[in-house]
């Protein structure tokens, strides 16, 4: 555990109590604070009681009165679209409002960091898409390196739970918008930025709102090194506003299509091969197209940027190489689930905004595309230039209608439930065919989470295999 240093003696609040709300009130009792916990459901806060904390009710107005801080969970909204009302009315007594990640940012560092030759390492990743998968990479090539790692944030254990860092450690961290924009510490000694399309927009006001909650990680104090994604027009913004100019090594530009050269320090993928630039020559390149854990494009996004973060702490363009090759992929993004009678079934269940189910769909060709669920603003209107490849679609949840009709002279049936889906899907499709979940939609209409709809569509498929 990484105990909360600065607020000894201090009364701090902490609204949520779901698996990061619990490790944050033990990692500030651990630091010597008064721990005030409160969570709207009566089920977390009976979790809470039986873990030893008594909850203390936030929505009364007297209870905030003298609290150094509110710390909150990232799924309750602090601003858009409307503040929870005791993060409301926190702010309006002017008390700080925190997140677990600040918390760790402001606590990491100890005084006996000093005995260290090589002090530990954050690497951080923000984006749209790919966190998880690039977040992941890095730290499966750290450890191929022989480096001690911890996962930590959105992926792995939450950030105040990991081990304290020792000697040369890294630690890699996966942000979501909702943490990068509370966050009142940020200070990775490498920020990586992904990409960037529309998501969870209504909790951040629009788009401008949604960029900004992810530049916070590139602002507050700035990184030492920047791996920017330079494929948005965002991400060339930023890669701009963080150099100093187009040689500044500072900042490494990623792209996954575009040739990246000039004087600076690029990474980026073309036809299947990455290449590193520097100071106008290139130093490495990488043949990814037999790489079974990175297949198409969008990964290979991902490995340019943690090729980039890797470089960053010295690991040698062979060593990276050889760890890309052994990544196996993270389960519901572009899984093969099974391959029956010739037909590959992939489970992309995380697919849940139009962006990542149009990378899905690119990176196979003859699909029968099994979509829907809690479909964002929009549906999948924007899916239109990318459909090329779909036979047919199976539509299930909420949205099914809706995506039906966009979907126009694309042949597709109603499907409701994945049961349907896959077993309609599995009668029609012909040796060669790809069965893909790529649903562009949340899951939370037929299920608790993207996990839970990925683990039913494998479970349908296994069905379907042959003893
Ligand atoms: P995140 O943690 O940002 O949600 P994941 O690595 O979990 O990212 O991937 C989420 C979804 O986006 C999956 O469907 C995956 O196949 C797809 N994806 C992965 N990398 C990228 C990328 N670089 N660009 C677009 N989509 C991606």
């Amino acid at each position: 555990m990484i105990t909360v240093q600065g607020f000894e003696g201090a009364r701090v609040g902490v609204l949520g109590l779901g698996r990061s709300g619990l490790a944050t009130c033990a990692a500030l009792s651990a630091g010597g604070a008064e721990v005030c916990a409160w969570d709207d459901s009566q089920e977390a806060r009976a979790r809470a009681e039986a873990s030893g904390i008594t909850p203390v009710d936030l929505t009364r107005q007297q209870a905030l009165e003298g609290l150094a801080a509110l710390v909150v969970s990232p799924g309750i909204p602090h601003l858009y679209p409307a503040p929870h009302p005791v993060i409301a009315a926190a702010t309006a007594l002017g008390i700080p409002v925190d997140n677990d990640i600040g918390l760790f940012f402001r606590s990491l560092a100890r005084i006996d960091w000093d005995l260290f030759d090589n002090p530990p390492k954050v690497i951080a990743v923000t984006g749209s898409n790919g966190k998880s998968t690039t977040t992941a990479l890095i730290a499966h090539v750290l450890e191929a390196a022989g480096k001690p790692v911890q996962m930590a944030g959105n992926i792995g254990t939450g950030v105040l739970s990991i081990d304290p860092p020792g000697e040369g450690a890294v630690i890699v961290l996966e942000l979501s918008s909702y943490q990068t924009e509370l966050a009142r510490a940020l200070t990775p000694d490498i920020g990586v930025f992904t990409n960037l399309s529309p998501d969870h927009l209504d909790r951040h006001g629009g788009p401008g709102g949604y960029f900004a909650a992810k530049r916070r990680l590139f602002a507050e104090g700035g990184p030492d090194r920047a791996v920017i994604g330079v494929d948005e027009a965002e991400g060339r913004f930023l890669a701009m506003q963080m150099g100093e100019g187009a040689a500044d090594h500072r900042v490494i530009r990623v792209s996954s299509g575009q040739k990246l050269g000039g004087m600076g320090w690029s990474v980026f993928a073309r036809k299947g091969f990455l290449a590193e630039w520097r100071g106008g020559r290139q130093v490495a390149s990488i043949d990814l197209r037999a790489m079974p854990g990175l297949p198409g494009a969008h990964n290979h996004q991902n490995a340019c940027a943690a090729y980039a973060a890797c470089r960053c702490l010295g690991l040698a363009p062979r060593l990276i190489e050889d760890a890309l090759a052994s990544f196996t992929g993270l389960p519901h993004r572009s899984q093969l689930v099974a391959e029956i009678g010739g037909v590959r079934y992939i489970n992309d269940s995380k697919a849940t905004n139009v962006d990542s189910a149009a990378k899905a769909l690119q990176a196979f060709g003859r699909i029968r595309w099994i979509a829907g669920g809690l479909g964002k603003e929009g549906g999948i209107a924007a899916l239109s230039p990318h459909l090329g490849g779909v036979v047919k679609a199976y539509l299930i949840g909420h949205s099914a209608r809706e995506f039906a009709l966009q979907l126009g002279a694309v042949p597709h049936e109603l499907c409701e439930t994945m049961g349907q889906a896959v077993a309609r899907a599995h009668a029609e499709a012909e040796p060669g065919d790809v069965v893909l979940l790529a649903p562009a939609a949340a899951s939370f209409d037929q299920y608790a989470d993207f996990e839970k709809r990925g683990e039913h569509f494998i479970a349908e498929v296994t069905a379907l295999a042959p003893a």
